[in-house]
């Protein structure tokens, strides 16, 4: 085609293209379950994807919370998930956050707990501080990319959040589902969200009650706290042995100099150290730490279990810690804080005390100096047991869909929550595509996009997992001496994971 040559009116002739597709006046309404991450994704995914073609959509997100939850200590975001929140206008929203947006992570380095040798790194930049496609990692505390995501999202006109919505089943009626919520309400939409969770009551209430969440055997036990300052040097430790500032809510002193802050904007721990230590008649915790032996992020390999230690803000004045260790199932509800026991002080400190003796026997005889301290920290230690939905199963039922964990809870590979956030995205976009097929055209076409390589990712992350769970003497040489390979051959892998684009498919 060629545009005429006449200066004055250069478009004579010619249709312009519309800016905005031709609008349905379609009033869909799409009822989400779970305000996590994919739940909020799949929002603003809406907006985006569907709102330009039907404008009289309407989103009801519903979350069983009264309020957002504080718990869930730090995520690391890999490059494809930032790449992807950016889409969704969520980073820029973390960066307002100034430092408490997160701790860029070039790489999470890793090492031997028994000698501190180095055995490799998850690189998130090529070597020259670029990342993939311009991301790199990130660890930002749970509630912070939470509090980033619904700033996002309460600047969207057609979405509405309801908390303290807990759905406990769903039928059909007519062209409509309905959700029955626990306080004895019901909603209805022409389209469901299953966002829920690994837990997920759609799955196990609705579209395929017989896949449970199951144990992988595995929990992750963790803490925040703000960062320690070192040790004095050895010549004033005997003056200096407790520096004179006291210890902090989560088990610090105020006086670091590389790390103290007049504010925060986010309390990482509900319970505070001093309850824990008080109550339970500890010694208090040590004030100082040694210098972690990584630049922001690092896993130390043991045959009893591994250790993940990672700043979670830009000043690198808040730590999480994690053991990702093998604990029985039928030990878990004498770990856990639930229920009526949330409130009994004693029961508290009894947990954080069995729990910090778990550390204490893991990695107390590590040769790094900055792991002993973690193994003698008296904080509060908390559990987070790791469940997953195994593959194979149903992901949509008459028109409500699952997507994220309650379809495909996976062990964590650092990747997870891209997984969550590239089902709200390719959804989104096969229902915009589509949006004049039924339904079930719409779920069977996106699954046939999804599935493949979420079940490939369930198998890598499994194999992984396999890596964290008690070994005896020799497995845990031999799981030393292979890391660096194994790195080295899912390399070429991770890479083409971080660069995949749910926009492309
Ligand atoms: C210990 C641990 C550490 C992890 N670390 C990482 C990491 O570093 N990086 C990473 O990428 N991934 C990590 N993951 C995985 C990641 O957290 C999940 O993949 C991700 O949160 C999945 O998002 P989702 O929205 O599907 O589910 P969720 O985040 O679990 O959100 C589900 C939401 O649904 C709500 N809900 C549940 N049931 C109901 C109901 N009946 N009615 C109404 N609302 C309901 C819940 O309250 C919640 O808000 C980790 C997982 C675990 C367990």
């Amino acid at each position: 085609m060629h545009l005429p040559k006449n200066d004055s009116e250069p478009w004579t002739g010619y249709t312009m293209p519309l800016s905005v597709p031709d609008p349905s006046p379609r009033q869909r309404k799409v009822l989400i379950v779970g305000a996590g991450i994919a739940g909020v994704a799949s929002a603003l995914a809406l907006a985006k994807e569907l709102g330009p073609h039907e404008p009289n959509f309407q989103v009801i997100l519903y979350e069983r919370h009264d309020i957002l939850s504080t718990s869930g200590g730090a995520i690391n975001l890999t490059p494809v998930a930032q790449r992807h929140l950016d889409r969704l206008g969520v980073l820029q929203e973390l960066d307002r956050q100034g430092p408490d947006g997160g701790a860029d992570v070039d790489a999470i380095e890793l090492f031997s707990s028994r000698s501190g040798r180095s055995l490799g790194s998850i690189d998130f930049t090529d070597g020259h501080g670029n990342g993939v496609n311009g991301y790199k990692g990130r660890r930002v505390m749970r509630i912070v990319l939470s509090l980033a995501m619904l700033a996002v999202l309460e600047r969207q006109p057609n979405i509405k959040i309801v908390y303290g919505k807990k759905v406990k089943g769903v039928s059909e009626l007519n062209d409509q589902t309905i959700l029955h919520f626990e306080d004895q309400t019901s909603a209805a939409g022409d389209l469901v969200l299953g966002c829920d969770g690994v837990h997920s009551a759609l799955r196990t209430h609705y579209v395929e009650p017989g896949r449970p969440s199951e144990y992988t055997g595995l929990a992750f036990i963790q803490t925040t706290i703000d960062t320690p300052p070192p040790p004095p040097p050895a010549s004033n430790r005997t003056s200096l042995s407790r520096p004179s500032s006291s210890t902090s809510a989560s088990g610090s002193t105020h006086n670091s100099t590389k790390s103290s802050r007049t504010t925060r904007s986010v309390s990482t721990n509900s319970l505070t150290s001093s309850d824990t230590l008080s109550s339970a008649g500890q010694t208090q915790t040590p004030p100082t730490m040694h210098t972690p032996p990584f630049a922001t992020s690092g896993l130390a390999l043991s045959r009893h279990g591994d250790l993940l230690g990672s700043y979670c803000d830009r000043n690198h004045a808040t730590l999480f810690l994690a053991a990702i260790v093998q604990i029985k199932e039928t030990l878990l509800p004498g770990y856990r804080l639930d229920g009526h026991h949330i409130s009994d002080p004693r029961h508290r400190v009894a947990i954080h005390t069995a729990l910090q003796k778990e550390i204490h026997s893991r990695f107390a005889g590590s040769g790094i100096p900055w792991i002993r301290d973690v193994a003698n920290l008296k904080t509060n230690w908390m559990l987070y047991p790791v469940y997953q939905v195994r593959p194979g199963g149903r992901w949509w039922k008459g028109r409500v869909i699952l997507l994220g964990d309650a379809a495909h809870a996976m062990p964590p590979r650092d990747e997870s929550a891209a997984y969550a956030l590239d089902d709200s995205i390719m959804f989104c976009r096969t229902l915009a595509h589509n949006r004049d097929e039924p339904l079930s055209t719409i779920f069977t076409k996106y699954e046939a996009l999804r599935r493949g390589p979420v079940e490939e990712a369930f198998s890598a992350a499994g194999r992984m997992w396999e890596t964290h769970r008690d070994m005896g003497f020799l497995e845990g040489r031999w799981k030393e001496w292979t890391m660096p390979y194994v790195l080295w051959k899912n390399r070429a892998a991770r890479n083409a994971a971080w660069r995949f684009d749910a926009y492309e498919s």
